[in-house]
């Protein structure tokens, strides 16, 4: 085989693939031209089937830009790609031939259903095997997307019922790099927001399915305004008034319900609603976006029912009541919202109001679970104000 290589994708390219001789996905990294004796896997024997699987299973490659190129690829024609390598000497012997290693693709995917068991522990095999969704980044569809299809295909082997491609982060619109300097380094954001607020960070300000632009500046104002302000306040001015008010025993709400806690009612049952749906479309700026309206609309409440006067009048003990509740309610139903984003601080709010986050979701969704008498405990701030980094000049 003779052909374009790029050693950082560890594949070889088409024309289409390169520019001005360079590797699309590595632009700072040349191509070589690789000539050397390889074993083949017959792709484009599969052809037919991997289309006709993709029109079967319209989920099958997610998000929609990226199941398109999978099919423009498709149209263009599929052609065998080398399994082998005979130029390199490390690697896992091929099978049959000592003088060649196989190709790095071909043991790495394999990797996916050796490691759930095939071909050593069949139960655990047939226990994970086939994935209900495999999550990969964009630059790597075109593998996960046909080779590994079609190999599983020809060993008769299921392939995973959903592939999803995640788009890359940018700064300043290029893809970051260690040579151009333009990288967040992912542990010194870590020492600055803590790896908890950082994975939260970085599913709301991104759309998960296309790239998306982050800074130092976005981050930490995002921090502030979402989780020390929105998040934060919400859950420790209430707990402080529960404590204040009812020495942290949740009251029973007493008295029907007024149009201001339907409001707050409805925005969380929104919420729940949202995560349900969008969690199954891995949609997570969706399903924040409708937390954060919630923990926003418990904000207000906060203000509009202003319990601090309701504690000065004494005919107002009930409503008092009500109110607290409902706002412990809805930090209840916030911390299961948050918690496949934020499981630290679920854990800790959770404590704080004796929610059992192990609970199942099918009840604990439901508004108005938590158990009056309960008795809470007031803990520290969550997320102290981080203050914003020098403008870089
Ligand atoms: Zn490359």
């Amino acid at each position: 085989y003779e052909g374009w290589y790029c050693v950082s994708c560890e594949a070889f390219k088409q024309d289409a693939d390169l520019k001005g001789g360079y590797c699309l996905i590595h632009p700072t990294l040349k191509a070589q031209w690789l000539k050397e004796e390889n074993y083949f896997f017959k792709l484009s024997s599969y052809q037919d089937r991997l289309q006709q699987h993709i029109d079967k299973h319209p989920e099958f490659i997610q998000p929609e830009t990226r199941r398109n190129e999978v099919l423009g690829w498709l149209r263009a024609g599929l052609q065998d790609f080398s399994i082998s390598r005979s130029t390199i000497k490390w690697g896992i012997p091929f099978p049959g031939d000592d003088k060649h290693v196989v190709y790095v693709w071909g043991d790495a995917l394999v990797n996916y259903v050796t490691g759930v068991g095939y071909g050593t522990d069949e139960a655990m095999f047939k226990r994970w095997w086939p994935a209900d969704l495999h999550v990969i980044g964009k630059d790597i569809t075109r593998f996960h997307c046909l080779y590994w299809p079609a190999m599983l295909i020809s060993a008769g082997v299921a392939v995973p019922k959903r592939v999803y491609a995640h788009g890359f982060l940018t700064v300043r619109g290029e893809k970051m790099s260690k040579s151009l300097g333009n990288y967040i380094d992912p542990l010194e954001a870590a020492d600055r927001f803590g790896a908890e607020a950082v994975r939260y960070l970085l599913l709301r300000e991104l759309p998960f399915d296309r790239d998306g632009e982050i800074s130092w500046e976005t981050m930490t104002d995002r921090f502030n305004a979402d989780l020390a302000n929105d998040l934060g306040n919400f859950i420790y001015r209430t707990l402080s008034m529960l404590q204040r008010y009812f020495d942290g025993k949740l009251p029973a709400p007493d008295g029907d319900a007024t149009a201001l806690d339907k409001q707050l009612q409805t925005a969380f049952e929104k919420a729940v609603r949202g995560q349900d749906k969008h969690m199954k479309a891995l949609d997570f700026t969706g399903a924040l976006d409708l937390i954060w309206e919630a923990v926003n609309r418990g904000n207000k409440y906060i203000e509009e029912s202003a319990p601090w006067v309701l504690a000065k009048q004494s005919d107002q003990r009930k409503r008092l009541q009500t109110v607290m509740y409902n706002l412990v309610e809805a930090i209840r139903l916030t911390t299961y919202l948050i918690s496949p984003f934020l499981p630290e601080t679920a854990a800790k709010v959770a404590l704080q109001i004796k929610a059992d986050l192990k609970a199942p979701w099918a009840t604990a969704r439901e508004w108005g679970r938590l158990a009056p008498r309960t008795q809470t405990a007031l803990g520290g701030v969550l997320f102290p104000r981080i203050e914003k980094p020098e403008p870089v000049a």
